[in-house]
């Protein structure tokens, strides 16, 4: 999706020259011969998400364990033979932290897919390589949910959202995924099993380190096994639209939401190219309906029906019509939201991630657009605006004989960033930093926090094992 390029995924600083074939042999002592690929063509597939981000060379092998002491077994064996691990859930990540390190170990967790519903204490006990969407399909069987939905929920795993601490459009309500983890099983670089959090709602004995990892995109350990909050499911939910004619429309509509006093289930903002792409790609007509854009909200629970009379009402009293949808017309606007977008083949992309305080949300759409006009790149925008978090794309048309990008696309995406974080905003709200986003890493963390961090990784991963090429690499990649 990424086209941009920034440095070579899986970087070779930890490796040591090993012989592979003994690293193989040493896994092939735990893991049945099956679960440990070298074959090249069986290897391919793991070696990037979908940025397409990778390393010049493939990993040596690529290992799918089945249970925690397997992986407890694969740890030792990369920290034996001194060679990179990169774990990898589904491979759906945006900022190229799956990427396979060259000549290392690909730790795949579609092995470990176990998921357990315990209702009355409201919590899933789940394996990393579980589907997002089954644990909340599981929890529904219960009257419960599992509330974090990025866009992605039918493919991606719940190990990659807690590595990547993903949002989604519930998360205005219920939070992103570090709300719901409270607990952890993590394997170390060194193979120790570390259990830490707890099954009680309630619970704060030591450091929090479930939230330390949780976000901590595989560098500081292996996530095998965690217990997730469940929510009651709500049996009603309606959903309004709102036509946004202009930026400062969508600012007020946005305002009047969040103002209001009611807490709705989701708040999204779809500018006009946003809303051509979903009617090029899904046939429907919502340029005709919506013109410049559209704000999408709802609400869920008991108190829906009144909740939603409530935000029509703030709505109107700001300016603005709202349309309060029949329980079908609000899910196909809510799956034209998740899936109605295509990715355009005959032009160069970026996908952006970025979040800023609400109340920067206009400012930062309008310096989005100008970036656009100064770069003479066209600017698509998404936003979980409940959240301040955008996603921008940022494109433009792939000539005759061009082999990659012209400069002035990354030159507006790091204008972007940088207008993002002027408005005291951060380089990601919820993709990560990956490989795809490191290089600004120090403006927003500053010198100092990053060193802490790498000291942090160094406690618990003293041979830097885990994903060396990722946010933290220090490799001297200087902000672009
Ligand atoms: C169409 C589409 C829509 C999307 N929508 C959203 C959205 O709404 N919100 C959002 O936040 N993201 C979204 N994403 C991005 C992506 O789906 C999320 O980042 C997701 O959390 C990645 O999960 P995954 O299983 O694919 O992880 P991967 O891509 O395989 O890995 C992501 C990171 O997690 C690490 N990791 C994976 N499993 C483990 C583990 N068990 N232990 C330790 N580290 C691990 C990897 O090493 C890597 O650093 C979207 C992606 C796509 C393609």
């Amino acid at each position: 999706m990424s086209t941009t390029t920034p440095p070579a995924a899986g970087s070779d600083q930890a490796v040591r020259p090993t012989d592979p074939s003994a690293l193989v042999a040493a896994l092939r002592e735990h893991l049945a011969p099956a679960d440990v690929l070298t074959d090249p063509a069986a290897v391919e597939p793991y070696r990037s998400d979908v940025t397409g981000l990778r390393a010049v060379r493939p990993p040596a092998v690529v290992v799918v364990p089945r249970t925690v002491e397997q992986v407890q077994a694969v740890a030792r064996a990369a920290t034996a033979h001194g060679v990179p691990l990169v774990v990898r859930g589904a491979g759906t990540g945006l900022a190229g932290a799956a990427a396979a390190p060259a000549g290392g170990i690909v730790l795949s967790t579609e092995g470990l897919a176990g998921i357990r519903i315990d209702a009355d204490d409201h919590v899933a006990v789940v394996g990393p390589g579980a589907i997002t969407d089954h644990v909340d399909l599981a929890a529904r069987e219960h009257g419960l949910m599992y509330a974090p939905d990025p866009a992605s929920s039918q493919i991606s795993t719940i190990g990659g959202n807690i590595a990547t601490n993903a949002g989604g459009l519930r998360c205005v309500k219920y939070g992103v995924t570090r709300e719901s983890v409270l607990a952890l099983d993590v394997v170390l670089a060194d193979g120790t099993l570390l259990r830490t959090g707890h099954r009680s709602v309630k619970g704060v004995t030591g450091y929090d380190l479930v939230s330390l990892i949780v976000g901590s995109e595989g560098t500081l350990g292996i996530v095998v096994g965690a217990t997730l909050r469940l929510l009651p499911a709500p049996t009603h939910v309606r959903t309004l639209v709102v036509s946004v004619p202009s930026l400062p429309d969508a600012g007020r509509a946005v305002g009047a939401v969040t103002g209001s006093g009611v807490r709705p289930s989701t708040v999204e903002l779809l500018n006009a190219a946003t809303l051509e792409n979903i009617d090029a790609h899904s046939g429907t007509d919502l340029v005709d309906r919506h013109g410049g854009g559209l704000v999408l909200v709802r609400t869920d629970g008991p108190g829906a029906d009144a909740e939603i009379t409530a935000l029509a009402d703030a709505l109107s009293a700001a300016g603005l019509a709202a349309q309060v949808l029949d329980d079908a017309e609000g899910e196909r606007y809510y799956e034209l939201r998740r899936t109605g977008r295509g990715h355009r083949t005959d032009l160069w992309s970026v996908g952006e991630d970025v979040a800023v305080p609400r109340s920067a949300l206009v400012p930062v759409l309008e310096a989005i657009e100008e970036i656009g006009r100064r770069f003479d790149v066209e600017v698509t925008a998404v936003a979980h605006a409940g959240d301040g978090n955008l996603h921008p794309g940022l494109s433009t048309p792939r000539r005759h004989g061009e082999t990659e990008p012209p400069a002035r696309l990354h030159e507006a995406a790091d204008a972007l960033v940088r207008a993002a974080l002027a408005h005291g905003g951060t380089i990601s709200g919820e993709h990560g930093v990956g490989i795809a986003k490191r290089r600004w890493l120090a403006d927003e963390l500053g010198a100092e926090q990053v060193a802490l961090q790498r000291a942090i990784k160094a406690v618990l991963d003293p041979a830097g094992i885990l994903a060396p090429g990722g946010f933290l690499a220090d490799d001297g990649v200087a902000p672009r």
